[in-house]
């Protein structure tokens, strides 16, 4: 037996997103009407109902962990997912090249999604010299990159640096508690910031990137300081070998660290243009060569959402539906159990996750099917799992027969 997860990120929608329809049911999407007429549905709360996910913390919770218990934000895990090592202690950040002006106020968080000097960049930023701690910056796409800071007495109790707008300054990090060592990390993230633009700002690529009229990357911006969460291994949880399959760094970092292999395919971008059927070659090669479980994530949906585009969205979810259907025409449903969903709504008028479930559906042999033909967040309201909360993996494992017995 074969178990398979997939999660559209940001799939779920509103009446609001496109003519009275959410973009799910304006899809034409084939393949996953056929796994809901032949599956059980139902709708997901991804955490519980009442709570706005996190991609991060929607995703330790459908895999069975309590976020409230395991979450220490989301740095570590875009850390992990760019390939750093992160050590006890480290205190971790998603880092942005940005442009500031001599004034320190954002003109792009973003730097002009810069593409080039990445690593002068990098050997600049890891030049910086800090007192008693150490400072380790990886760049991954463009603007984005990790920092570890590495030393004595560091706190992940700190705000952001990054104010996620331009024309205001960068923010002046805080502690969030009262502990000495939030006050000193706090202090050393705001020292290194002042020390980032001094040290980038003439730096050559960024002197020729003025010289062209294009915006220089003069500064880092941190934020989702987080240390590495103490989680229980996926495979000692369940006792299951699995793989992941992804594009984006946050979801890599998060298979990472949970054990699970991590894997990013050839043409998988995390982004709308990422080649779909490519993961899905990968995750059933992953198959092949003999682990239990895959997890493939698509994150385009969500970030269409988050640019109020219902139409890219609706045709993002339909290149979804082909690649299950590419899917369903390469597995046999009798050795495997399948699990869609999503991992949060993301409307498109409201342009971020909201509260709202999202649909599920599970089919392989052991499902009973329910009524449901279509899969669509309406017609998984009159689904046989009714409305349930996280925990979408061990649902999925106990179709397969490898839960552990609870009692005698
Ligand atoms: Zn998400
Ligand atoms: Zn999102």
């Amino acid at each position: 037996m074969k178990a398979i997860l997939i999660i559209a990120d940001g799939l779920g929608g509103r009446p609001t997103d496109y003519n009275g329809k959410t973009c799910l049911e304006s899809a034409n999407t084939p393949n996953l009407d056929k796994l809901s007429d032949i599956g059980i549905n139902g709708l997901l709360d991804p955490i519980r109902p009442g709570v706005r996910p996190g991609s991060d913390t929607a995703h330790l919770s459908i895999f069975g962990y309590d976020p409230e218990k395991v979450y220490t934000g989301r740095g570590v895990f875009e850390a992990l997912g760019i390939g750093m090592e992160v050590k006890d202690g480290d205190i971790c950040f998603r880092a942005n090249l940005a442009t500031v002006d001599d004034d320190f106020r954002v003109i792009d968080r973003r730097a002009g999604r810069i593409n080039e000097g990445l690593k002068e960049i990098e050997k600049a930023i890891n030049g910086i010299e800090m007192e008693d701690v150490e400072i380790i910056y990886k760049s991954s796409v463009e603007h984005r990159g990790a920092l570890i800071i590495r030393g004595e007495n560091l706190s992940h109790n700190i705000t952001d640096a990054d104010p996620h707008k331009v024309g205001v300054k960068v923010t002046k990090v805080k502690a969030l508690s009262r502990e000495k060592s939030a006050r000193r990390t706090a202090e050393i993230v705001n020292k290194f910031i002042q020390k980032s633009y001094q040290v980038l700002k003439d730096l050559p690529i960024n002197r020729k990137r003025e010289r062209e009229g294009k915006l220089p990357a003069n500064i880092v911006l941190l934020r989702g300081a987080s240390i590495k969460p103490e989680i229980e291994p996926f495979h000692e949880l369940y006792g299951i070998e699995g793989s992941a399959i992804a594009g984006g760094a946050l979801y890599l970092g998060i298979a990472k660290a949970i054990g699970l292999k991590a894997i990013k395919p050839e043409g998988a971008t995390g982004r709308k243009d990422s080649d779909l059927i490519s993961k899905v070659k990968a995750a059933l090669e992953e198959l092949d060569e003999g682990k239990d479980f895959v997890f493939i994530h698509f994150k385009g949906a969500d970030s269409c959402a988050h640019d109020h585009d219902a139409k890219s969205k609706i045709e993002f979810i339909e290149r979804i539906d082909q690649a299950v259907g590419y899917l369903l025409e390469n597995v046999d449903l009798d050795d495997a159990h399948i699990a869609f969903t999503g991992d949060h709504s993301t409307p498109i008028e409201f342009g971020d996750h909201s509260a709202d479930p999202v649909p599920i559906v599970i089919a392989g042999k052991n499902v009973m099917p329910d009524d449901v033909k279509r899969f669509s967040e309406r017609a998984a309201m009159k689904g046989g799992l009714g409305r349930i909360s996280g925990r979408v993996i061990p649902i999925l494992f106990g179709y397969c027969d490898w839960l552990e017995k609870f009692g005698a």
